[in-house]
């Protein structure tokens, strides 16, 4: 049987966008398999340490009280605190908040930060809701998972849909409830409010890291690179800012309303502009519009998934044409796409490591939080270089020691130094 073959069999056939959980347990197992682990140590780690499920009832500006799903998902603390962001979008389900936070718990561990892993959500849709409902929905979904949360228990932080001016509300209202300020009760807060520099494209930077690393490891040129970002939110619009700049060509982007091409390279700061006023990348002069699906299928050196998971499957998989792939996004390859992937023979950099800049770069933020004291910018990113740097090289490292993938190999990382925590905590009572 095939790599091919036995990932069909292991994930349901004809499925296109695979359970994100279904997708994040067998990531595990591999690992799992790799390591020898225990059934009793995999037992408490493909399990949830807490996960908690809320009614969020907000009153729209309509004067209506509507309820929305809300979910924290409390993976591990076997490291450090929980920890990981809040994500709001119509798609939520307890199933991707679980495999997310299993995510993080992986991401915290490869790159070596004293924490565990977590996430949220909320079923909703910010696209049709205003500044005031959005808060309200904030400041209600934080003072319910508020007694599970804290600087030392459990740390929020940005994911889709949600953004420094959400993180201020969380601030706020758990500040507010507790009766004083908690700089480390979240991450991702604007400078004004006790934030870091370079915490906004924290995760672009870290991608454009790993890119950097994985371009001299192939004994390629950062110079020769065309590179497609699918996504336009905070990671992908960042990305394409750090990567005009390094002088790569980025040459196709999209966003939720449609892709854009142009494959001499687009005028990025000149696309920032034009999205600023449009509120979407299409539209653009000097670009050719595309279907939106077709972006994925762009012959390029660098194809960089920002947006959501399940992107790259069993059913476009084949067709993607690209040397590197570098997930920005949590998820999204599928089981299938990543064999497909790896028979094709694409490097892919997968999301535990390619978009752990920006839980880095929070670890950073809590940690001045806690002692008020802060640091340049260029701190930051040079500490951050020297974390992705390791990681990059420790990934590398094992892969080519086991012979596995990089995506297994990360988890290898990860997932060893949760059980070694486990194993040296031992079972309480
Ligand atoms: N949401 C980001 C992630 O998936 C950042 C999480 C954090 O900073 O805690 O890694």
């Amino acid at each position: 049987m095939s790599e091919v073959q036995e990932a069909m069999a292991r994930t349901e056939i004809g499925e296109e966008r695979q359970n994100a959980l279904q997708l994040a347990q067998l990531q595990f197992e591999a690992a799992a398999d790799h390591l020898g682990l225990s059934e009793s140590l995999r037992s408490i780690m493909r399990s949830f340490a807490r996960v908690i499920e809320v009614a969020v009832s907000v009153r729209r500006d309509s004067g209506q009280i509507e309820t929305f799903q809300g979910y924290r998902v409390q993976h591990s603390d076997a490291r450090g605190p929980f920890k990981g962001g809040i994500r709001y979008h119509p798609y939520v389900t307890i199933d991707t908040v679980k495999a997310l936070a299993m995510w993080m718990t992986w991401k915290c561990a490869l790159v070596n930060i004293p924490f565990g892993g977590a996430k949220g959500g909320v079923v909703c849709d910010p696209s049709q809701m205003s500044q005031s409902e959005i808060e309200r929905i904030t400041r209600r979904y934080t003072s319910m998972i508020q007694p599970n949360i804290g600087p030392d228990r459990d740390i929020p932080a940005p994911d889709v849909n949600t953004n420094a001016q959400v993180m201020s509300w969380i601030l706020d209202t758990y500040s507010e409830n507790i009766g004083h300020r908690a700089l480390g009760c979240v991450t991702g807060k604007p400078v004004a409010l006790g934030g870091t520099l370079g915490r906004e494209g924290a995760t672009s930077q870290g991608l454009s890291d790993i890119i950097t690393l994985a371009v001299k490891h192939l004994k390629m040129d950062l110079k020769d690179l065309r590179i497609v970002i699918q996504g336009f939110g905070n990671v992908g619009s960042n990305l394409a800012v750090i990567c005009h700049r390094l002088g790569c060509r980025v040459i196709g982007v999209s966003d939720v309303y449609g892709a854009i091409v142009n494959r001499e390279g687009l005028d990025v700061p000149a696309l920032m502009r034009h999205v600023a006023e449009a509120g979407r990348v299409c539209g653009f002069p000097g670009a050719e519009e595309i279907e939106r699906d077709d972006l994925l299928e762009i012959e390029c050196e660098v194809l960089a998934p920002c947006a959501l998971g399940g992107a790259i499957n069993r059913m476009n998989a084949e067709r993607i044409n690209t040397r590197i792939l570098v997930e920005g996004a949590n998820g999204p390859t599928t089981t299938v796409g990543d064999a497909i992937l790896r028979e094709k023979g694409v490097f892919v950099l997968p999301d535990i490591l390619a978009n752990a800049g920006g839980v880095t770069v929070s670890y950073f933020e809590w940690v001045q939080g806690l002692q008020s004291f802060f640091w340049t910018e260029a701190e930051v990113n040079d500490r951050l270089r020297t974390i992705m740097e390791a990681a990059f090289s420790e990934t590398v490292q094992t892969a080519a020691k086991g012979k596995l993938s990089l995506r297994t190999a990360a988890h290898v990382i990860g997932v060893r130094r949760v059980a070694d925590a486990l194993m040296r905590l031992g079972l309480y009572p």
